[in-house]
């Protein structure tokens, strides 16, 4: 439309100043066409790579994605090692790294710095450490608490990249929040809402694979089926709120007792299981005593001479066994170990 304009302007040069009309004139008026067309194809080019990138977004619906289809997207016109987001108040933090090796350890290594260093109320910074050129902008105006983050190995991010960058985040943020927003559901629908541990739904997910990496890597894999002694008895006598409490207590106990690759969920009701990988018999019976002795340590007493125990079932995986037939063995352990005296373990 802009250029129309221009065009009809020119034409409609009025008759009454032809006679005035100078080259020097024709030149001016050539020139702001020329830079007024140079700057509708710039437009129009810009509309047309925030077109492609709104495309790549759509496609992408965790975070990971997010920023990989971004960094991919922004790759042509600002080169960049590592783009990352970190999100205070969600207290999420993700990083999309495109070097290898260790490249990718001293990249990532400056990014965590950064991202320690940056604190809510800094609007952007830009910085360099050991030549890796650092920029961070702030993603979501309305709460100001979301960051991204590029570090560029050998060159400063000039100022033209930096505005790139600050127009395409209007594009990003809203998808941005759109793949936190998914990602709180997915960790929701597999925590339980009591206890915040894992549920089972975690259990069936991950044991699979688990057990296929097992018997390929001939690695032993110990499950630990665990349930409360005489656990009604609380609900009955101190009331329900106060038997919740407990499962709470317990829960953060076993929580803090397990390594990250341990599976730990809460099956239902006061019955838990860990998986305990690369770990055999002996070593996941040595984690059940010191469970048994930190419950009992917790002095929960549903009456004076009620303490409530922990009773304990441990079976190792055998490639023979299936999922089923695993879970059956421990739990018969388990109502072994309830059968004769509770507070124990057997295996
Ligand atoms: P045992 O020693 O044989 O395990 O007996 P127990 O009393 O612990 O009873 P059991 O394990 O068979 O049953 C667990 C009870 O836990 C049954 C149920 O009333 C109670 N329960 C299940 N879920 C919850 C919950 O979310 N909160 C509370 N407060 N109680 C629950
Ligand atoms: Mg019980």
């Amino acid at each position: 439309m802009d250029v129309a304009l221009a065009i009809a302007d020119l034409l409609k040069t009025p008759e009454k100043k032809l006679e005035n009309f100078t080259v020097a004139d024709n030149q001016c008026n050539m020139d702001s066409l020329l830079s007024e067309l140079e700057r509708m194809k710039q437009k129009s080019e810009w509309l047309s790579r925030i077109n492609d990138l709104h495309g790549r977004l759509a496609g992408a619906v965790d975070m990971n994605s997010m920023l990989e289809a971004f960094s991919v997207w922004l790759m042509p016109f600002v080169e960049h090692d590592l783009l990352g987001y970190n999100h205070i108040e969600r207290q999420r933090r993700h990083m999309f790294c495109s070097s290898h090796g260790p490249d990718r350890r001293r990249v990532l290594k400056v990014a965590e710095k950064t991202f320690a260093y940056v604190k809510e109320q800094d609007d952007s910074i830009e910085w360099c450490v050991d030549d890796f050129w650092v920029r961070v902008w702030t993603v979501d105006s309305r709460q100001a608490n979301g960051r991204l983050l590029l570090v560029r190995h050998g060159e400063k991010i000039d100022f033209e990249e930096v505005k790139m960058i600050a127009e395409a985040l209007d594009v990003l943020s809203e998808p941005l929040h759109r793949a936190l927003d998914y990602e709180d559901l997915f960790e929701q629908v597999r925590r339980d809402t009591l206890t915040g541990l894992a549920n089972r739904r975690v259990f069936e997910e991950r044991i699979p694979p688990l057990l296929s990496g097992a018997e390929r890597h001939d690695r032993k894999v110990t499950l630990c089926s665990m349930d409360l002694d005489k656990f009604k008895q609380i609900n009955d006598k101190l009331g329900h709120a106060e038997g919740d409490k407990v499962l709470q207590k317990v829960s953060a106990t076993l929580a803090d007792m397990v390594r990250g690759s341990d599976i730990l969920v809460r099956m239902g009701g006061d019955e838990f299981i860990l998986v305990l990988p690369e770990t055999d018999l002996l070593a996941a019976n040595k984690l059940a005593q010191r469970i048994t002795e930190a419950i009992d340590r917790l002095e929960i007493y549903s009456s004076p001479n009620e303490k409530m125990g922990i009773s304990i079932g441990l079976a190792e995986w055998t490639p023979d066994l299936s999922k089923e037939e695993w879970m059956q063995k421990a739990d018969e352990l388990l109502y072994q170990a309830k059968n004769t005296g509770r507070g124990r373990t057997c295996m």
